[in-house]
C-alpha cells in the first residue's frame, strides 16, 4: 500500500520515472506530450543538461547556508539576471521556493511597508474574480477563485473582487476594444472610492490569467489605466506573474506587453523549470528603502528562502531563456500554435474563445456559441477532457467554469519553449480526440 497522499484522494496516478525534451514515460514506457509544462512550469522541456549540470555543481560546491547568516554567489547571480531583465523600477529580489510563497510574500510586504510608512489603516487587497494567487491561506484569501476558495471560509484579509478584464464574456456590442479596456480598469476605481482608497495597500493581478480562467488576455491599455489608478490613489500594484512570467508570453515578463510596470512583482513557475522549486517577489527601491529606514528587516522568511542550489538552477533556466533566443522562439511557436487551434477549433460548435499570447493558449468550451452559454458544470467537461486526453498521452490543463456561472470550461495550454512543429500536430489531433470523446460523454 502506498503511503503517499495523493492530491486525488480516491485515486493514486501513474508513476512518472522520466522525461526526455517535450515527452515525460510513466513506469509502463507510455510516453505523455507534456502539452501544459504540467502547470506551465516546464518551460525549457525534460532533461535540459546544462540545468541539470548547473544545480549538480552548486550542490558539489554548497548545497545550503542560512539566510539569517549569510547570501550566497548563486542568489545573488539570479538577482542580478532577474533585475537587469526586469520592468524598470523593481530592483530587489526576494527569494523563495514557489509562486505561493512569492505572492504572500507580497501581500506581507505591502502590508509592512504601509505600516512603515505611518499608514497602518491601508490593510485591503483589490483583486479579481476568477484569479489564483496561491494556495497558502494570505493568498487564497486574494484570489478570486470560488471553487478554490469554498472550504476555507472566512479567509484572512479585506478583500475585494473586481471583474476581470474579459473580453470575450463582458465586452459590450458596439464596444472597442480600447473602450472596454478603460472600462473594465475603471472598475477598479470605482472600488476604491466605494471602500475608501486610503484603506487600500495593493491592486493585484495576473497579467495573463492561467489556470483559472485559461490564458485570459488584458484588452489593450487596460493595465495602463490600472497603473495610473492605482499611482492617482496610492495604492500598490503587485503583478502575479507566477504562470505568464518567465517568459511564457514572449517577454519575460508579461506586462512589458502592456507597457507597464508593477511595483511588486511574483514569478516562479518557469523560473526553476521544474528543476528546482523557486519562486521569487521583485520589488522597487522605494519599497525596499521604507523597511530600511523603518524596522530595518521584513517580518518575514522561510527556511528554504534563497537556497542556492535552487538559485543556481533558477539562473541557469534565466540565462537559457535569454542565452538560447527562447523568447523569439516562443512568440513563433505560439503563432503556430495559435493557427493551427483556430484551424482545428475555430469553427467548432462548441469552443466559444480561442485566447492567449506566446505559448501560452485557451480554449473556452461552451454549450451554445450563440448564446455563449457554458455547460452545466455539474457535467463536469473539463475533467473528462484531462482524463481522456491523458488516456491518449496528452498532458494539458483543463479547469471547469466557476463564476457567477458565466464562465464555460476551458483547457490551458503552456507547451515547452522547445515544442517543434511535429509536436504541435501532435497536440492538436490528441486534444481534438480528447475533446470529442469527453463532448460525447458530457
Ligand atoms: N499565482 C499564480 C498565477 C498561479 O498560477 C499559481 C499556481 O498555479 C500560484 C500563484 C501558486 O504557485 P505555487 O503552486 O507554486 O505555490
Amino acid at each position: 500500500m502506498s503511503h503517499i497522499f495523493p492530491r486525488h484522494t480516491r485515486q493514486l496516478p501513474p508513476m512518472a520515472v522520466s522525461g526526455q525534451g517535450c515527452y515525460l514515460i510513466d513506469e509502463t514506457g507510455k510516453q505523455y506530450l507534456d502539452a501544459s509544462g504540467g502547470a506551465a512550469v516546464s518551460c525549457l522541456g525534460h532533461g535540459d543538461r546544462e540545468v541539470i549540470e548547473a544545480v549538480k555543481g552548486q550542490l558539489d560546491q554548497l548545497a545550503f547556508a542560512h539566510t539569517g547568516f549569510f547570501t550566497s554567489k548563486p542568489a545573488e547571480d539570479l538577482a542580478d539576471i532577474l533585475i537587469a531583465n526586469a520592468p524598470a523600477g523593481l530592483d530587489r529580489v526576494y527569494l523563495v521556493s514557489g509562486g505561493s510563497e512569492a505572492t504572500e510574500a507580497a501581500i506581507k510586504l505591502a502590508r509592512q511597508y504601509w505600516v512603515e510608512k505611518g499608514e497602518p489603516q491601508r490593510g485591503r487587497v483589490i483583486a479579481r474574480k476568477q484569479s489564483y494567487h496561491g494556495n497558502t491561506i494570505g493568498a487564497l484569501s486574494a484570489g478570486g477563485n470560488e471553487w478554490r476558495r469554498a472550504q476555507f471560509g472566512p479567509l484572512l484579509l479585506d478583500m475585494s473582487h473586481i471583474d476581470p478584464c474579459y473580453e470575450y464574456r463582458l465586452r459590450q456590442p458596439g464596444e472597442s476594444a480600447e473602450e472596454y479596456g478603460r472600462r473594465a480598469a475603471d472598475a477598479l476605481e470605482a472600488e476604491l472610492l466605494r471602500v475608501g482608497p486610503e484603506t487600500v495597500m495593493a491592486f493585484m493581478a495576473e497579467p495573463v490569467v492561467g489556470a483559472t480562467a485559461g490564458a485570459l488576455t488584458p484588452a489593450p491599455g487596460y493595465f495602463k489605466r490600472i497603473r495610473e489608478i492605482c499611482d492617482r490613489y496610492g495604492v500598490l500594484l503587485i503583478l502575479d506573474e507566477v504562470m505568464c512570467g518567465m517568459g511564457r508570453t514572449g517577454t519575460l515578463f508579461a506586462c512589458e506587453q502592456d507597457g507597464v510596470a508593477p511595483d511588486i512583482a511574483c514569478i516562479a513557475k518557469g523560473l526553476g523549470a521544474g528543476y528546482q522549486p523557486i519562486g521569487a517577489m521583485l520589488c522597487s527601491s522605494e519599497i525596499y528603502d521604507a523597511l530600511v529606514n523603518g524596522s530595518g528587516f521584513f517580518q518575514h522568511g522561510h527556511t528554504y528562502m534563497g537556497h542556492p542550489s535552487a538559485a543556481a538552477g533558477g539562473r541557469a533556466v534565466v540565462g537559457a531563456i535569454l542565452g538560447r533566443d527562447l523568447l523569439p522562439r516562443v512568440k513563433t511557436q505560439g503563432e503556430a500554435l495559435a493557427d493551427r487551434l483556430a484551424d482545428r477549433f475555430g469553427q467548432h460548435a462548441h469552443v466559444g474563445d480561442l485566447r492567449g499570447r506566446g505559448l501560452f493558449r485557451g480554449i473556452e468550451l461552451v454549450e451554445d456559441r450563440e448564446t455563449k452559454a457554458p455547460f452545466d458544470p455539474a457535467k463536469g467537461l473539463a475533467g473528462k477532457i484531462k482524463k481522456a486526453a491523458f488516456e491518449a498521452g496528452l498532458i494539458c490543463y483543463p479547469m471547469s467554469g466557476t463564476i457567477d456561472g458565466r464562465q464555460g470550461d476551458h483547457v490551458l495550454l503552456a507547451p515547452p519553449f522547445i515544442i517543434e512543429d511535429t509536436q504541435l500536430d501532435e497536440l492538436i489531433d490528441k486534444l481534438d480526440g480528447a475533446i470529442s470523446k469527453a463532448l460525447a460523454a458530457a
